[in-house]
């Protein structure tokens, strides 16, 4: 057996399986790029499921992280900490004005499910409003957030109060707001249902509605946060300055961490919340040098740049499988006429790895160091593998 063949049947004996697996196993990466154990080369269009933005191996963030492991990796919240301190600053300065405070965590579920219980705390309300093809995650309280029934089903009952408004629609969202709602949650772009733009007039309805009822505006920025949409945060699109901002995925350079960002309207959670491993020294550091990385190479302008010169290029040789191209900065959609999984195993013969966002999108999330050339690359891979004939 090859290496990599003895790696996958080590995985798949050992692994408690929850995802399809690609036949890859992947070494090392640098940049937009990542290799295999056999040396091969892929452009990477996952990204970690979005995670990536400074690219792999960022120098910045690995000297960071060697540094701070070398001087302290544990730190609990009942003590100050001078790293976790300068990454307060600054997720302070760089998010939407109001968002002056924030609780550090470590993953995207666990933001969503911080920001649900200070929503509760501070409203006395029990209810939430969710979009249809909205995800915010795994666990009890953001699965029962996350409107897909496969998500969701198998694990009945979930936590009550949750009501669905199909994403644009203000009348449903206008009727489904009450003196019983705590919260209104959406994703600015919906990214796991298949990367669909929320539009200005819903975004601009949501916060005008919560506003006039009582009730908190929770953007889920986890996706759409640090960068990947052309601004460094989605809101930035719409002047939007919700009450409470959840975020993951790219906040810290590939190492876990989540974060909520609240006003100073949120109530503090003193003895009601907790976190052993949120906010540890290891994290924060990481986290400061991705978002120092971000202003000073203007990561958000580079986004929106790359994003429209992707499409451009695209759109030169646009295979007729694509139905639709759905963008936010290089958050990209690529609704097709039939479905992607077998084009996305096609993709990685071509040296690209890419996401699937529903049964027949086609999802690019690619690092935010992409080069144009390695953009020529994979629209050339895309429109090679979109044009063949079907199996
Ligand atoms: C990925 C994601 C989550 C969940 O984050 P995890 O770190 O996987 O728990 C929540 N909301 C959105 C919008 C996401 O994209």
């Amino acid at each position: 057996m090859t290496d990599a063949k003895s790696y996958q049947a080590r995985e798949k004996e050992f692994l408690f399986e929850t995802y399809p697996k690609r036949d890859v196993v992947i070494s090392r990466g640098r940049g937009a790029t990542l290799w295999d154990i056999d040396g091969r080369e892929y452009i990477d269009c996952a990204a970690g499921v979005g995670v990536a933005n400074v690219g792999h191996a960022n120098p910045a963030v690995v000297k960071a992280i060697s540094e701070q492991a070398a001087t302290l990796i544990t730190c609990p919240n009942i003590f100050y900490s001078e790293v976790r301190a300068d990454l307060l600053k600054l997720l302070a300065e760089v998010t939407p004005a109001g968002l002056n405070r924030a609780f550090l965590c470590n993953s995207g579920a666990e933001a969503i499910e911080g920001a649900m219980k200070f929503a509760r705390l501070t409203t006395g309300r029990t209810d939430f409003v969710a979009c249809m093809r909205g995800f915010h995650g795994r666990t009890m309280g953001a699965v029962s957030a996350t409107f897909n029934k496969k998500y969701r089903q198998p694990f009945e009952p979930l936590v009550p109060g949750f009501g669905f408004v199909p994403l644009n629609n203000i009348d449903k969202l206008d009727a489904a707001v009450t003196d019983q709602t705590a919260a209104v949650m959406i994703e600015l772009v919906q990214g796991e249902g298949g990367v669909r733009p929320a539009n200005a007039e819903f975004v601009a309805a949501a916060r005008r509605i919560t506003q006039e009822r009582g009730a908190l505006l929770l953007v889920d920025e986890i996706q759409t946060g640090f960068c990947r949409t052309g601004k460094f945060f989605a809101c930035e699109h719409h002047d939007l300055e919700p009450d409470i901002m959840t975020l993951a995925k790219a906040i810290a350079g590939g190492v876990p961490m989540g974060a909520i960002m609240v006003t100073d309207q949120i109530s503090d959670a003193m003895g009601q919340h907790g976190t052993t491993f949120g906010g540890n020294p290891l994290a924060c550091a990481a986290a400061t040098a991705a978002i120092e990385f971000m202003q000073t190479e203007q990561l958000a302008r580079r986004a929106a740049e790359l994003g429209d010169y992707f499409e451009t290029r695209l759109k030169q040789e646009l295979p007729a499988r694509i139905k639709e191209i759905r963008r936010l900065g290089l958050m990209i959609g690529l609704e097709l006429t039939d479905k992607v999984q077998p084009h996305l195993v096609k993709l990685i013969e071509h040296g690209v790895l890419a996401l699937p966002a529903g049964p027949t999108v086609l999802r690019l999330l690619p690092p935010l160091v992409i080069t144009e050339a390695e953009i020529d690359r994979v629209v050339d891979a895309v429109c090679e593998v979109l044009s063949e004939a079907a199996a």
